[in-house]
């Protein structure tokens, strides 16, 4: 992976050899820090770099940061800001990853959340596709649960609980499967290592609760509009059994990274009839089109970098 040619990094933007920190440092010793992934999609018509609904990836981004009691002095559209600075500097004329980072900088033994310095860090690099087998992807039920959220909350994007999705992704890949779906502590399904799950069964749309341990997705809430307002179809948030999976017309994860990629089969049993269903087919069509700036409709979730 090409490295970055700048950082934002300590309230400045740096060149990335100077965005450095110390071995001693808090979150890298115990995990205490918090990010956020967010994508810029390059519009070839227009020439424009869009970054796709940056405001609500920063709320999530300051909200998961409260959880770990760090505040900065700054708003969403501050960072907002310091992001589109960076991809200036950067002069990316392509599809990118935005990876902020909110850490303790302390370089101090002493596993707390309490009197410590948050710092925050952003940069970003051309990104293609994150999984392979975007239109049919053959997934397992992961032997791991999903971290619970009295263990260390699940809605947020906490650095240290992403141990649990790199169990989860590795043990599914070295087992031959491009990803897996993880249970909940409940039995549910909850969702990939690093995306939201939906499935369609009788024609309608279904994804665990918010309740269920998952990561509030922004893709997730970009999809369930799209399912509803632009798709007609009904989409419900419940609890999920394992087996619903097996009995669903078509399923497919959501996330950033993902964007919507379908899964085709679960541990060799093929989901509806195994191939891309015409539900995330469509699907697929309208998410590449909005984060694009293509639907007028939605423009206002694409931050215009140039
Ligand atoms: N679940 C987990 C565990 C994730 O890491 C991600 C990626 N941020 C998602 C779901 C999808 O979230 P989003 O659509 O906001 O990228």
């Amino acid at each position: 992976m090409t490295l970055p040619n700048y950082a934002y990094f300590k309230g400045r933007i740096v060149p990335y050899s100077e965005a450095k920190v110390g071995v001693m440092t808090h979150t890298l010793n115990y995990g205490t820090g918090v990010f956020g992934g967010l994508r810029a999609y390059w519009n070839s018509d227009e020439k424009q770099l869009f970054i796709f609904r940056p405001h609500d990836h920063y709320k999530r981004f300051l909200e998961s940061a409260s959880l770990l009691l760090m505040s900065f002095p700054f708003s969403e559209a501050q960072i907002v800001q310091f992001t589109v600075d960076l991809l200036k500097a950067e002069k990316h004329h392509t599809d990118c990853y935005i990876r902020p980072i909110a850490y303790y900088a302390d370089e101090i033994i002493g596993v707390r959340l309490h009197d410590l310095n948050p710092e925050l860090t952003i940069i970003a690099i051309p990104f293609g596709s994150y999984v392979e087998n975007e239109e049919g992807s053959h997934v397992t039920i992961s032997s791991w649960r999903r971290i619970d959220d009295n263990m260390i909350p699940a809605r947020g994007k906490i650095s240290g609980a992403y141990v649990n999705s790199a169990f989860i992704k590795t043990d599914a890949q070295r087992s031959g499967f491009d990803e897996a779906i993880v249970l909940n502590q409940d039995g549910h399904i909850a969702e990939g290592s690093a995306e939201n799950i939906f499935l369609i069964r009788k024609g309608v749309v279904h994804t665990p609760a918010v309740t269920e341990n998952i990561l509030e997705g922004i893709t997730r809430r970009t999809v369930i509009m799209l399912l509803r307002d632009d798709m007609g179809l009904e989409v419900v948030e419940r609890p999920i059994d394992r087996t619903e999976i097996y009995l669903s017309e078509e399923a497919f994860f959501c996330g950033t990274g993902v964007q919507v990629a379908a899964i085709t089969q679960v541990d060799h049993r093929p989901v509806g009839t195994g191939e891309l269903g015409p539900i995330t087919r469509n699907l697929r069509q309208l998410y590449f089109d909005v984060v694009r700036g293509r639907v007028p409709k939605y423009r206002e979730f694409c931050t215009p970098v140039y």
